[in-house]
């Protein structure tokens, strides 16, 4: 007879809920993270690209989650991840909506388990090694839901409408009936701990001779062990979740050290982790700011580098070139007037709002742009930035003038190509990359190029591949935005370059200035014209096509 007795709802068990509910808020990109730091530490050394310095923050998160996973098991999953958090929170809203929920056999549930690895083998082949776009961006469902941390407004809702999207609303429904059905059987980050987890040295352990008919364990289980059968749980899908301890009627799950003990130890011991791999992150983005100051003003200013004067300069908005003046006073920017704008008023004027204030008040055009007026928003900065350009301390007003930049009617340029300092960049590029002829149209030749460009913390580095004249490759060198912006970016701006082979994409929704570093890295590798404003998609094959 199975035993049906269950305990009240214990301080463990309570314990676990609120952490969850705290790391959800505190901890949205940790899921994120820890992914995003096992790809950039794999891409690098497939890139030939890995370093310690700059790739420290990875290592340091990655590390510390498979050491802790090794010493503890899978208290990431169990009480720190927001995806599996939000597993839990949709199981307990169909237990509450009483549905009914199908049986699925322990043979089934092992096979299906067996997914997940495929989903992961087929991320690091296809996407990180070849760089398929499958499943990126807002494709990706733990993008999507990884939005909810950074939602900046209305603009970000058009990821509901995403593949991504579709994907996590089947997770949620394949959620309410089966538990964590997203850990059991898709999650590739699960698939990693399940590996590591196997070598744990943490052991939850159950004699089997004292549980008689009981089965009470395995039937609540949150990730379908069939633990009546084991003494010791091995299982490395086991996600410390404690739900048999819990359940126990005859206290016979026992964990050395105790559950609560390890799990404090555990959770402190990777929330740390988390801080210390932001801080090495940030020391990192720190050094490239300092460099890229050099080379762009969209990186933080000191106040007091540039030279007073009153300065003009101008990028595109929406509609058409928007040009802005500006004066500088005393080494401080003091003033930011737009001459002209073919931007509708309703958005031009929201963005003016926002963005010019934010610049003055920070000294900087590292600012974020207005929720529903991106293009004036980017059209603002990009002009300010131009106008900046020639008053940068030290700088001349002589520009390294790129092949395509010389059809360029309008005189806008942009950090690309704004000042002399471009030219001590890493580029290894030729200028015969991109050649126009006289109607306009861009010719690609063959070659592997190497680009900077300027993300939200500094420099981003692209090596850009051309064979038969077409874009074949977009492998991401190095950067310092923060790896949850740069990630989101990533992925979407360089399968939109491949696609419609130009480097004047749609800047993804709430990374706009990590999609601006590749776009504006990868023309720069191609010597293409650039602007820090992105047009709608359709761009001619080969050609940039926007002014
Ligand atoms: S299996 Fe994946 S989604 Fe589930 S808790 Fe672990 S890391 Fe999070
Ligand atoms: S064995 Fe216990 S701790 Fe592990 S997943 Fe199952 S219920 Fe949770
Ligand atoms: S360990 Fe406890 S809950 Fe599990 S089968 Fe034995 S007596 Fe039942």
């Amino acid at each position: 007879m199975e035993n049906k007795k269950t305990k009240s709802y214990s301080k463990l068990a309570l314990a676990r809920r609120i952490i969850q509910a705290a790391a959800f808020v505190l901890f949205p990109g940790l899921f994120i993270s820890t992914f995003s730091a096992l790809k950039s530490i794999y891409t690098a050394i497939i890139g030939g690209t890995f370093s310690m310095a700059a790739n420290a923050g990875d290592l340091v998160l990655t590390i510390s989650m498979l050491l802790i996973t090794v010493l503890t098991g899978r208290f990431f999953c169990g009480f720190l991840c927001s995806f599996g958090a939000l597993g839990d929170a949709i199981w307990w809203l169909g237990k509450k909506l009483k549905i009914r929920r199908p049986q699925i056999s322990e043979k089934m549930d092992r096979m299906l388990k067996y997914v997940k690895f495929i989903v992961l083998g087929g991320i690091v082949l296809l996407v990180w090694t070849l760089g398929v776009s499958l499943l990126s961006g807002t494709a990706n469902p733990w993008t999507v839901f990884g939005m909810y941390a950074t939602y900046k407004g209305w603009a970000d809702l058009s990821a509901l409408l995403s593949v991504g999207a579709l994907l996590l609303l089947l997770i949620g429904i394949g959620s309410l009936y089966i538990e964590r059905f997203f850990c059991r059987y898709l999650c590739p980050l699960g698939a990693v701990f399940t590996i590591v987890s196997r070598i744990r040295l943490f052991k939850i352990r159950k004699p089997t001779p004292y549980c008689g008919n009981c089965r009470a364990c395995t039937k609540h289980c949150s990730m379908g062990i069939p633990l009546y059968g084991m003494d010791v749980v091995k299982d490395g899908e086991c996600i410390d979740c404690m739900q048999c301890v819990e359940i126990c009627p005859k206290d016979n799950v026992k964990t050395n050290p105790k559950p609560a003990i390890a799990a404090a130890a555990a959770v402190v011991a990777m929330s740390g982790m988390y801080f210390v791999g932001n801080l090495a992150d940030s020391a990192a983005s720190a050094q490239s700011a300092v460099a890229a100051v050099q080379l762009s003003s969209s990186s933080t200013t000191s106040a007091g580098q540039y030279v007073d004067g009153v300065y003009t300069g101008s990028a595109a908005g929406y509609h058409g070139t928007t040009t802005v003046q500006v004066t500088v006073s005393g080494g401080l920017i003091t003033d930011i007037t737009v001459l002209s704008s073919g931007d509708d008023a309703q958005f031009l004027t929201r963005a003016e709002n926002g963005v010019i204030s934010d610049i003055l008040s920070t000294q900087s055009v590292a600012v974020d742009t207005v929720s529903g007026a991106t293009y004036s928003s980017n059209g603002i900065i990009g002009a300010v930035t131009d106008a900046l350009s020639s008053a940068l301390t030290g700088t001349t007003s002589t520009q390294t003038v790129s092949s395509s930049e010389t059809t360029t009617a309008s005189g806008s340029t942009t950090t690309a190509t704004s000042d002399t300092s471009t030219a001590s960049t890493t580029q290894t590029t030729t200028s015969t990359a991109a050649t126009t002829s006289s109607d306009g149209t861009i010719t690609l030749a063959d070659g592997t190029y190497t680009g900077t460009g300027t993300g939200f913390r500094g420099e981003t580095s692209v090596t850009v591949t051309v064979e038969d004249g077409t874009i074949t490759s977009i492998v991401v060198n190095s950067y310092s935005d923060d790896e949850r912006y740069f990630t989101r970016a990533e992925s979407t701006v360089i399968s939109e370059i491949l696609t419609n082979q130009t480097p004047d994409v749609d800047a993804v929704s709430g990374a706009t200035y990590s999609s601006n570093g590749i776009m504006e890295a990868v023309a720069n590798a191609l010597n293409l014209e650039y602007t820090s404003t992105v047009t709608t998609n359709g761009g001619q094959q080969n050609g940039h096509g926007h002014h």
